[in-house]
């Protein structure tokens, strides 16, 4: 495949165990070399389709084909969103920082009313999908969107500034049905350094 037009997988920036107790080695390795390398393959395989029908000028069932790229695209950025959004156990969480800080409690009042509507977004996803912090440039407004699998509800145009991976494929060796358990340790692991450069890039 010829290289930069064709999507890969990119390497976590922890090691498997890092994120231990709240994500073990085994669930992170699987949601990493197997379902997001799964979104990985898939995109590059319609990619690949469309590559081969241009050139063969050969008709392609178009709806169906871009529901899929649109699928698998979405799937591979939000992972790719979602690695660097964790970090280590020991080094996540804990105080927000920064224009993160001053964004979240002008919009919801204080961090805990954020965290608690950003956790009502996640828990109630219908089905598989994500809850998303993501800015709204025209409004300089902080809004969440509750994805549900990997491109339905997203806001175009919007930038994605935190993602939560809440597919039952993310947490359900760990945490079997229980999503809120998995939410809450979320927040032990999150990188918040990492989402406030982010924004504070965006503010610029
Ligand atoms: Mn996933």
């Amino acid at each position: 495949m010829e290289k930069n037009r064709f999507y890969s997988l990119p390497e976590l920036p922890y090691s498997y165990n890092d994120l231990e107790p709240h994500i073990s080695k085994e669930q992170l390795k699987i949601h990493h070399q197997k379902h997001h390398q799964a979104y990985v393959t898939g995109a590059n395989a319609i990619l690949e389709k469309l590559d081969k029908a241009r050139k063969d000028g050969t008709d392609l069932d178009m709806k169906s084909t871009l529901r899929a790229l649109s699928f698998n695209i979405g799937g591979h950025l939000l992972h790719s969103l979602f690695w660097p959004n964790l970090a280590p156990t020991g080094k996540g969480g804990g105080k927000l920082r920064g224009a993160l800080r001053d964004t979240i409690e002008k919009e919801f009042g204080s961090i805990e009313r954020f965290k608690k509507e950003f956790a009502q977004a996640a828990v109630s996803v219908e089905g598989s999908g994500w809850a998303v912090l993501s800015f709204c440039k025209k409004t300089n407004r902080p809004i969440i969107m509750q994805i549900e699998k990997h491109n339905t509800n997203v806001y175009p145009m919007f930038k994605i500034l935190m993602v939560l991976d809440v597919w039952e494929h993310a947490y359900y060796i760990d945490y079997k049905n229980e999503r809120a358990k998995f939410v809450d340790a979320f927040w032990n692991i999150v990188n918040w350094d990492g989402v406030n450069r982010r924004l504070e890039e965006l503010l610029k």
